[in-house]
């Protein structure tokens, strides 16, 4: 009774004090923790594949099963986050909403502490209204659409759950590892590069890795990114593309531990070539093999912080086309674009306005010293190459993730045009291309939150 008696005027004492030194010796004792969980999202009806316009008809079965995971994190001051994954082409906003909504109610998560990533595989189900233009959908494939997407959002909260609820002290480490299989899919053509010798545009070749170890040093899970579309494959079987590929190749060398995998700004890269199963595996192990070099090697470990941020910016489009011009494009196109017209019709026929602007959701945490940018929708490399050279060439820029609204390009992709800068807007239900002052929004944007979670600005002498 007497110790105990001490014990406690002691440690009153300490508390009154509040001595730095004191703070850091418990800061120390209050490492990181985390937590992981998974569940299988096969469908098991056969749904209709997402990401291509060309299919005539559903999935035929399953190449590997499709994964949501989840990877929680709670720093020394109680601070919490969780990442989540997925192996399908990318959640829209409604179902975004929903799930990150209930992990708010659920969990007392804000949108800053949840960052949902899509690995954009073209070879996962088609969710929601996303890209709904683009699909020949009969009534039976909406009603399997309809019952999949709720009970996917359903698993989604319970993952993050999951991993929240089994939280256990970790050491984070993180860097980024580098392959070299992403290519600029607008400056080379597909169908010419076996002889292309001199590859054209920019790429981001890098693959960060953030490690989490538990405290015997053995590995708990291991979230790695690449910018490259997930569309090596184009076939009817269900698959995780080369990311899904990637994942399991991680998992098979490090038997217990989670592989998660997030998509970077490569919504202008591809894989090339491409087309076969054995190229997803090949590439999916060259991934692999990038994140193991990284695992292999001293790693820089990261300190029990966690800061998040979140801000919706409103980016604007430019002005929407007339009804006169609608009804010319849905007489000139064929295809999705004259759906994507037709669907801009039907809004102006139930007297809805056209969209003029959006809300684009941007991210940005600290792990400790490592700074993650967080983008939603199919962003174009030339983000992630500015935002390193405002923050750092170790900075980890992830895109697809919380919101999967169209293509994000840059200044020079939009004025450029084609596919990425122009056209697959109508795909999306987007009546018109961005507006010019799109780049400087979403900079200016991670730029304000990273001053805010106080990242360091590696161009700041400049400015
Ligand atoms: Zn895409």
């Amino acid at each position: 009774m007497k110790c105990l008696l001490i014990f406690a005027v002691v440690w009153g004492l300490l508390m009154v004090l509040d001595l730095p030194g004191l703070r850091v010796a418990a800061g120390a004792q209050n490492g990181w923790l985390a937590g992981v969980a998974r569940v299988d999202i096969t469908p098991q009806e056969p749904m209709w594949l997402a990401g291509y316009a060309a299919r005539d008809h559903p999935a035929e079965g399953t190449l590997h099963p499709l994964f949501v995971k989840a990877l929680a994190l709670k720093d020394g001051e109680g601070h919490q986050a969780v990442l989540i994954t997925s192996d399908v082409l990318g959640f829209p906003k409604d179902m975004s909403d929903r799930i990150r909504g209930r992990i708010e109610k659920q969990f007392q998560l804000s949108h800053a502490q949840i960052i949902l990533s899509s690995s954009h595989t073209h070879s996962g189900p088609v969710l929601g209204d996303s890209l709904r233009p683009i699909y020949p959908l009969d009534d039976a494939q909406i009603e399997m659409i309809g019952r999949y997407s709720p009970r996917l959002e359903d698993q989604v909260v319970d993952c993050a759950g999951q991993a929240l609820g089994s939280m256990k002290p970790a050491r984070l480490f993180s860097g980024n590892g580098v392959t070299r299989f992403a290519v600029n899919r607008r400056n080379n053509p597909e169908a010419a590069i076996l002889d292309t010798h001199d590859l054209k545009g920019p790429s981001d070749h890098a693959a960060p890795v953030l490690k989490v170890a538990g405290e015997d040093g053995v590995l708990m899970a291991v979230a790695f990114g690449y910018a490259c579309h997930a569309t090596v494959l184009a076939s009817y079987q269900w698959c995780g593309d080369y990311p899904g590929f990637a994942q399991i190749e991680l998992e098979k060398a490090h038997p217990g531990a989670t592989a998660l995998f997030f998509a970077g700004c490569g919504a202008d890269q591809n894989a090339l070539p491409r087309r076969t199963v054995s190229y997803a595996l090949q590439y999916g192990r060259e991934l692999a093999a990038a994140v193991e070099r990284m695992l292999s090697e001293g790693m820089n470990e990261l300190s029990p912080v966690l800061k998040t941020e979140y801000k919706e910016v409103e980016l604007a489009l430019e002005a929407p086309p007339t009804r006169e011009q609608l009804a010319g494009m849905v007489q000139t196109y064929t295809g999705y674009m004259q759906r994507g017209a037709q669907a801009q019709l039907k809004l102006l026929d139930e007297g809805k306005p056209l969209r003029t602007s959006y809300p684009y959701p941007v991210q940005l945490w600290r792990i400790g010293d490592q700074t993650l940018v967080v983008l939603g929708g199919e962003v174009v490399v030339d983000y992630a190459l500015f935002l390193k050279q405002m923050l750092g060439r170790e900075t980890f820029v992830l895109g697809y993730c919380n919101d999967l609204m169209s293509y994000v390009p840059s200044v020079r992709v939009l004025h450029e045009g084609g596919y990425e800068g122009a056209t697959a807007q109508l795909e999306y239900g987007m009546p018109t291309t961005w507006a010019d002052d799109i780049e400087s929004r979403i900079l200016n944007t991670a730029r304000e939150l990273a001053t805010k979670a106080g990242a360091p600005l590696a161009d700041s002498a400049q400015k």
